[in-house]
């Protein structure tokens, strides 16, 4: 049985990076109908918040990445003491008491000898009077002993993999103050919680090393490891920078659709083209991370603007009920209002002005020398109801009593019932104006 986890920590808002693991470990789950589980990564009590847990579940529940089960690290610190206690006595987990200043001498020392800045154990080598010593002046951290051999695995997107321990530092698994750290916390639960399948980005290969020697300390069974890559700006820039505009919130007030967005990160960065999903089940269908490369991923947010529109072009009426209800649309005109309004949209917020035109009409746009030909036109108007055929009807009788034709028949009368040059269909529009110069 597949169990994946999203794992982000409650200190910040997702953005498009966030996204691309999320979706990446859901779509396996779901796959497979296995289990999807949200992990808030919150040991960190100095940032992590409610606030931002919340807006983390708004976002996945925006785009549909339903999760099973909620789990919350911050609620099984007596689990983590538990597991330090057993590393510890199988002597894997080793006190250290150099403050920062410290190590980073240290390095310094390490790296002008031109050695790899690997932290020298010295603390292993501490007699118990010289720890208790220490422990009077300061409190210790604790690290994880790894075994210095080559760690291995098979990467469902890198391929083999090999990391030799001996060039990796000691993982520091609780801090002096006591705080357990990611790492210890993630394996832990990794563990408990029968995870099978991990993806996240490239710049956890290496604690994915060292993360499968403590589970194998632990006695767990290791995950299949995906590490997919990091997401760049267009120009290939890092994205941090511009994580700012990048939040999922934001996309979502920008009016981003949900299956836009997640179409589009189901593919980039793959060897497929990137298809427009009208549902999850299409979605998942189509996805395979097999197919996604290592190399870093350009990231354009200006792509989303028009793959969420070319989607609401095609969207079936069932899937904006809530927006069409919302702006009081009369269940009448719901319809034929959806079918003319899709194909004049960017987002959902455009229906509201197409919705204003038809409900109240507008200030007509009249040339001068065309008053006389829109009055005359007006006059030929069908009563309403007015039907799809009424503006060929109108526009036919209209060509017959004036003679013009064309674009010198058409634009003025779109021109006096939108008061736009460019816009709907008028055989789909006419019929819905309710208000064409109080008729
Ligand atoms: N909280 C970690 C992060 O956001 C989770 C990494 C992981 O998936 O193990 O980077």
């Amino acid at each position: 049985m597949t169990t994946t986890r999203f794992a982000p920590s409650p200190t910040g808002f997702l953005h498009i990076g966030n996204l691309r693991t999320a979706l990446f470990n859901w779509v396996i789950a779901r796959k497979s109908g296995g289990t999807f589980i949200l992990r808030l990564d919150d040991t960190d009590p100095t940032r992590s918040t409610v606030e931002f847990a919340d807006q983390i579940k708004r976002d996945l529940e925006w785009l549909g990445l339903t999760w099973d089960r909620v789990e919350t690290q911050s609620s099984r610190l007596d689990r983590y003491n538990a597991t330090a206690d057993e590393l510890r006595a199988s002597g894997r987990l080793y006190e250290c008491f150099e403050t920062p200043v410290e190590l980073d001498l240290k390095r310094k020392k390490q790296l002008n000898m031109r050695k790899p800045p690997v932290y020298d154990r010295s603390a292993l080598a501490l007699s118990d009077a010289e720890k208790d010593a220490l422990r009077a002046d300061r409190s210790g951290h604790w690290r994880f002993k790894l075994n210095r051999e080559r760690i291995e695995w098979n990467d469902g997107i890198l391929g083999d993999l090999s990391i030799d321990a001996a060039s990796v530092s000691d993982p520091v698994l609780i801090r002096g103050d006591g705080q357990f750290l990611y790492t210890l916390a993630s394996v832990c639960d990794d563990v408990d919680y029968g995870i099978t399948d991990v993806v996240r980005g490239s710049d956890h290969v290496t604690n994915t090393a060292t993360q499968i020697q403590i589970i194998e300390a632990l006695g767990g069974v290791v995950p299949a490891f995906a590490h997919h890559s990091l997401l760049t700006g267009p120009q290939g820039e890092g994205l941090s920078k511009r994580l700012g505009t990048l939040a999922l919130k934001d996309l979502r007030e920008q009016g981003v659709e949900p299956m836009a967005l997640l179409s589009h990160l189901a593919r980039l960065g793959s060897s497929d083209p990137i298809e427009l999903r009208q549902d999850m089940a299409d979605l998942i269908e189509g996805f395979d991370l097999s197919r996604f490369g290592s190399a870093p991923t350009k990231f354009d947010v200006a792509d989303l603007g028009p793959l969420s529109a070319k989607l609401l072009h095609s969207m079936d009426i069932s899937r904006v009920q809530a927006d069409l209800q919302a702006l009081e649309i009369p269940d009448a005109l719901a319809t034929p209002f959806w079918e003319m309004a899709r194909e004049n949209i960017e987002t959902r917020a455009d229906l509201s002005a197409l919705w204003a035109l038809c409900r109240d009409g507008v200030v007509p746009v009249i040339d001068a020398e065309d008053v006389d030909f829109v009055a005359k036109a007006l006059s030929l108007l069908p009563a309403s109801p007015r039907s799809n055929t009424t503006w060929k009807e109108w526009t036919t009788a209209v060509k017959e009593a004036t003679g013009r034709k064309g674009k010198g028949l058409f634009m003025p009368l779109r021109k006096a019932l939108t008061g736009m040059e460019h816009g709907p269909d008028m055989s789909k529009l006419l019929p819905l104006l309710q208000n064409i110069g109080g008729r």
